[in-house]
């Protein structure tokens, strides 16, 4: 999958976001995957503070900013605008995007794990496709294991009467033992640095 609206949206000399090229030297994403994939959740204050949702796939992360950020609570679903794929390298990143750029301002990894289908419990292979499959039908089911985000959530994409543009998503968590009330946004610290956006 192409990084093409990635690379066309920032100026890599005036950003210190990964440019998306495998670049000798550049620190390389802390997490060891074995044979799961990697997800990362980014709270990032922009013009609007939001949370980047990001699911590692097919080399890439798929990406949709969350206006509210994930919940633990079944009953909400929360709005999440598919945006452009993002390099691996990204699951790293936390830092100051400088103004003038695309997406001015700071960014930290507000969560991050590993994470596989919900439909497949113990074939690495057999996951990826699902999701990819998932991915295609728009409808995501997967468990989570970060620090913050644990067990069971969907993504379904809305029906296109209800969205034209074609890009909205719900997020939701899905009933487990980890579901809770509890407002999990009020644990604001970046997993990676222990930082916190002012
Ligand atoms: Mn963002």
């Amino acid at each position: 999958m192409a990084l093409t609206e990635y690379k066309r949206k920032r100026k890599f000399d005036r950003t210190p976001e990964p440019t998306g090229e495998k670049d000798v030297g550049k620190k390389r994403p802390k997490l060891k995957t074995g044979k799961n994939l990697r997800y990362v959740v980014q709270k990032h204050k922009a013009s609007r503070l939001h949370y980047d949702f990001r699911l590692e796939q097919g080399g890439v992360l798929k990406s949709w900013a969350v206006p509210k950020g994930p919940s633990l609570d079944p009953e909400e679903k929360r709005l999440a605008m598919m945006t452009e794929d993002h390099p691996l390298d990204y699951l790293n990143f936390e830092g100051t995007i400088p103004k003038g750029n695309y997406g001015a301002g700071e960014v930290i990894v507000w969560d991050h794990g590993l994470y596989h289908s919900a439909d497949v419990v113990d074939d690495p292979e057999e996951s990826r496709e699902k999701l990819k499959e998932g991915l295609r039908k728009g409808r995501l089911d997967f468990i989570l294991f970060g620090k913050k985000l644990k067990g069971r959530f969907a993504l379904i994409k809305m029906k296109r009467k209800e969205d034209v543009r074609g890009k909205s998503w719900l997020l939701m968590k899905q009933d487990d033992e980890y579901a809770s009330t509890r407002d999990i946004a009020e644990d604001a610290s970046s997993v990676i640095s222990g930082r916190e956006l002012l």
